[in-house]
């Protein structure tokens, strides 16, 4: 059954401060919708969720539960020096549901949260069911209408997709991803990469005077040794409906590189008009560079959307001189991903520019991953509980992990906006320069987590006029801000 949904009309005001719970819909029963539900839910909101499994499959999943973890059962570290640590360390301070529920359905993984993915996705299911102000429907949505939250990811089906390119614009959804690595800036050796912009031409706004490139220079023994190791490396093989039908600008850089040993070279490694200053002649071939953020701390391989497996990405990048001792914010990956152009198409909280009741959230909006996923409903679920009580959405500061990806999805350049996963090349880097890079990050997560509290205080988002803070119980905030000055 496919059905438009949502209350349509204008979201209910608050009146003199008292707030008005209302009825939202969310759309798409995996774990960014799951945690939006219930946030929504917990802030006194009734809503109606709406998952098309078993009604209507996708290829990946293979069960009718909500938050199917459709393929590894981890979410990744717990560590507050990796990215991901971060993230979540700053979903628990905001009451997780999906984080509860791998917490109880923990597996033993080191310091990964590894779980039993039937036990996490049927906690999931019993604690949005049994909630009375959830209803579940099992349909597939079509139609878009606010107030609510689309979280249908990476597999949103074909209806909704044609809904939301009509709505949004042709070009704001893309069907597959073709994502090339991204470097941190300081890993990167200054003593053989040079700045450059072909014949002097492609600078850009903003720019180093030198040009806007970092360029990778190669003589034709690196070159031949690079190439045989790009040929020959190991690559993933994806499901059959994971296979992307290739075409230029999604081309993986090992298919190019198979076509014959000069195709590279006359591709994305052409060295022509990137004359190296330092010598004054052409390289045999050239890696380019380019800056992904604005403070320049993080750098795309341009070219290099691959299928590798990641320890051989990381194998055969690092023979790139410049590169030996690369550090990678992102690994390239080619996927089938329906995500939107949000920089493009939507408003900084992640909303349909004219109309804010209609908010995005997981994978569509082009973040990549369980962790990232699950966070982007968590704040969709608040945001949208404060607007339908009529105040406004709230985005934590860019000091923090949430922030910072959020940002990333405002700012970003849309002419090449790419999935994005949690790191720390996105976050505002600490006043000082540490050079000890666990120490530095350390500090990073301490002031991530000290103005993630700040912020929830501020915007009285346990307690607010959102509503009953529901399963925040006043023993538990208690303990997440225990500490806290
Ligand atoms: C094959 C595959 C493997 C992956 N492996 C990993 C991995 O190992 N680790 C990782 O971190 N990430 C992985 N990802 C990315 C992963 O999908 C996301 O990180 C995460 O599942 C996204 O969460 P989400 O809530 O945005 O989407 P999902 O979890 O996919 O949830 C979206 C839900 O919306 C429903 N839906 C779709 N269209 C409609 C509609 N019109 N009406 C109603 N319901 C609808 C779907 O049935 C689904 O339940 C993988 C993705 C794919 C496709």
């Amino acid at each position: 059954m496919r059905e438009r949904v949502g209350c349509g009309g204008n979201a209910p005001r608050s009146r003199g401060g008292v707030s008005s719970a209302s009825r939202a819909a969310v759309i798409g029963g995996g774990l960014a919708g799951s945690e939006a539900a219930w946030q929504l839910a917990t802030r006194g909101h009734q809503v109606t969720l709406h998952e098309m499994r078993p009604v209507r499959a996708t290829p990946a999943h293979k069960t009718d539960r909500l938050a199917e973890l459709v393929c590894s059962n981890t979410f990744k570290s717990t560590e507050l020096t990796n990215a991901h640590g971060l993230l979540k360390a700053e979903m628990r301070l905001l009451g997780s549901l999906i984080l509860e529920a791998a917490d109880g359905s923990r597996v033993a993984a080191g310091s990964a949260l590894a779980v039993d993915r039937d036990a996490f996705a049927a906690a999931v299911t019993e604690r949005i069911e049994s909630h009375p102000g959830i209803t579940v429907v099992r349909d597939e949505v079509s139609g878009i209408a606010g107030p609510c939250v689309i979280a249908t990811g990476p597999l949103t089906s074909d209806s909704l997709a044609d809904a939301i390119r009509s709505r949004l614009g042709i070009n704001a959804l893309a069907f597959y991803d073709a994502i090339a690595p991204i470097i941190a800036r300081e890993s990167i050796d200054d003593e053989k990469v040079f700045r450059a912009s072909r014949y002097g031409k492609e600078t850009m706004a903003g720019a180093d005077e030198d040009g806007a490139y970092l360029n990778c220079p190669m003589s034709r023994e690196e070159y031949d040794a690079f190439l045989d190791a790009l040929v020959g490396a190991d690559q993933y093989h994806g499901h059959e409906f994971d296979e992307v039908p290739y075409f230029e600008g999604c081309m993986p850089v090992e298919v190019m590189a198979k076509r014959g040993r000069d195709t590279l070279r006359f591709g994305p490694l052409k060295p022509v008009g990137l004359r190296d200053p330092r010598t004054g002649r052409d390289a045999h071939a050239v890696v380019q560079l380019r800056q992904e953020d604005r403070a320049g701390r993080m750098w795309n391989v341009v070219g290099f959307q691959t299928r590798l497996r990641i320890p051989e990405q990381q194998r055969v990048l690092r023979m790139i001189p410049g590169l030996e001792a690369a550090e990678f914010l992102r690994y390239g990956s080619i996927h089938r991903n329906s995500y939107l152009n949000s920089p493009a198409a939507l408003s900084p909280h992640l909303a349909a520019r004219d109309n804010p009741t209609i908010l995005f959230a997981g994978q569509i909006t082009g973040v990549e991953g369980y962790t990232e996923s699950s966070a982007t409903g968590l704040l969709a679920g608040i945001n949208l509980a404060r607007i339908v009580s009529g105040d406004e959405p709230v985005i934590p500061p860019p000091t923090t992990m949430l922030g910072a990806l959020y940002r990333y999805m405002r700012e970003a350049d849309p002419r090449h906006f790419q999935p994005m996963n949690a790191n720390f090349g996105l976050v505002d880097d600490l006043p000082e320069r540490i050079r000890d890079k666990k120490r530095r990050r350390e500090l990073i997560a301490e002031r991530a987590l000290r103005e993630m509290r700040s912020w929830i205080k501020a915007n009285d988002l346990f307690s607010s006029s959102t509503g009953p803070a529901g399963a925040h119980a006043p023993a538990r905030r208690e303990a997440l801000f225990a500490g806290d000055a």
